[in-house]
């Protein structure tokens, strides 16, 4: 059985082009870009390549740009960096309650620690009106949060507007762009954004490396203590390889973003149509335009997105759920609840990511096969009558 992966949002298999890229520097130039002899040399010349070519992607400076392990670093590093070197000034931090667990559970940490924290609501399509940002801003503000598009239901904020309000009111901004960076355009100036964190493997590079953008002259306190390594903000080795093949995601993303998602917008819009109008009961979770291009989430009711999505495996087809049930948890996504579903309703949600290697073949047949699925399960089902 030919196995058809459409969680792309989860991560992104790695190119062909950035395992190439990466290669010589897990064993010919392995060197420690610290080192100043020729092997360091090397490596040291390899990053910083890498680091202008990805500030020149969003329009910073190379200084700008800090390599992390990845998103959940990045986050951390924005939220606790700027809350602690700005705890004279205020301890007030704006966010919403969709984004991922990498900022709201790190709000949490804040909040134990004396931050205060306010989450604006969004709106059954998961949007957040920048004039509610504005309202929560006080005196003791230092930093609003908000994501560039949700992780799980591919709602896109309206970031262009809340970075403009932030900057009138002298507040910080950061966006979690984890979603969007290599998929969408972003341009840190023209959007007004001080903060930004971005992860390779969601754009078809290596696991395990991120970056997160600090606009020049803002101050953070170091979220790793340790070498003067990333201008002394971020101590340990780098990982050179990664960010290597980090910047060759970059590079392959620039050349294809505008085709790609012109490809994507067209089978999620299929996938999207073609599953409301053969399932009864089914409803789009999210934005119904202003979503991410490879995004489908519908919530089907009176079955368990868990079920789903086991059968779905059975059948070849991987993709996700913002059921928590397999972590142990019997809590639905906090995003599907913000959006006001039911517990119910955000129990029955199944997420479809389509990316680079996604065919219009591999769509039809997710079309064939997922109502057949929710029959079965519907005809087993105690919730239908
Ligand atoms: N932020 C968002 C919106 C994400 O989707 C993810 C990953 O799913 C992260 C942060 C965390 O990124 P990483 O896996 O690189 O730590």
């Amino acid at each position: 059985m030919k196995k058809i992966y459409m969680d792309y949002a989860a991560t992104t298999p790695t190119h062909p082009e950035v395992i190439d890229a990466m290669k010589p520097y897990f064993s010919d130039k392995f060197g420690n870009p610290s080192s100043i002899h020729s092997f360091g040399r090397e490596a040291k010349k390899a990053i910083d390549e890498a680091r202008d070519n990805i500030a020149g992607f969003i329009g910073a400076r190379s200084d700008e740009i800090i390599f992390t392990s990845g998103g959940t670093e990045a986050d951390n590093f924005a939220l606790e960096g700027i809350a602690y070197a700005n705890e004279k000034k205020g301890n007030h931090i704006v966010s919403t309650p969709i984004e991922h667990h990498a900022v709201t559970n790190c709000l949490g940490f804040l909040k134990r620690r004396g931050f205060d924290i306010t989450y604006v609501p969004v709106d059954g399509t998961g949007s957040v009106d920048p004039e509610d940002i504005r309202k929560a801003i006080t005196d003791k503000t230092i930093l609003v949060s908000v994501m560039h598009a949700n992780n799980e239901i591919g709602t896109i904020e309206p970031i262009a507007e809340v970075g403009k309000i932030c900057r009138e009111k002298g507040v910080y901004f950061h966006t979690d762009a984890v979603q969007t960076f290599g998929h969408m355009p972003i341009d840190v100036r023209k959007l007004n954004i001080d903060l930004l964190s971005a992860s390779a493997h969601k754009l078809y590079g290596p696991k395990g490396v991120g970056m997160i953008y600090i606009r020049k002259g803002i101050k953070i306190v170091p979220y790793l203590h340790g070498g003067e390594q990333e201008a002394g903000k971020r101590a340990s080795t780098e990982n050179v390889p990664g960010i290597v093949g980090f910047a060759k995601a970059v590079e392959i993303a620039k050349g294809e973003m505008g085709q790609l998602d012109a490809k994507l917008s067209g089978l999620r819009d299929k996938l999207m149509k073609g599953i409301l109008s053969r399932i009864e009961d089914s409803r789009l979770n999210g934005h119904p335009t202003k979503r991410l291009s490879n995004n489908v989430n519908v919530s089907i009711s009176y079955i368990e997105g868990e079920s789903m999505l086991l059968r779905l495996d059975m059948e070849g087809i991987a993709g996700s759920t913002g059921s928590a049930c397999s972590s142990g948890s019997l809590e639905p996504s906090h995003v599907l609840l913000a959006i006001g579903l039911g517990h119910e309703m955000a129990h029955s949600s199944l997420r479809l990511t389509l990316g680079g290697w996604t065919t219009e073949e591999e769509v039809d047949q997710v079309l064939e096969v997922l109502p057949k699925v929710v029959n079965k399960l519907r005809e087993m089902s105690p919730l239908k009558r």
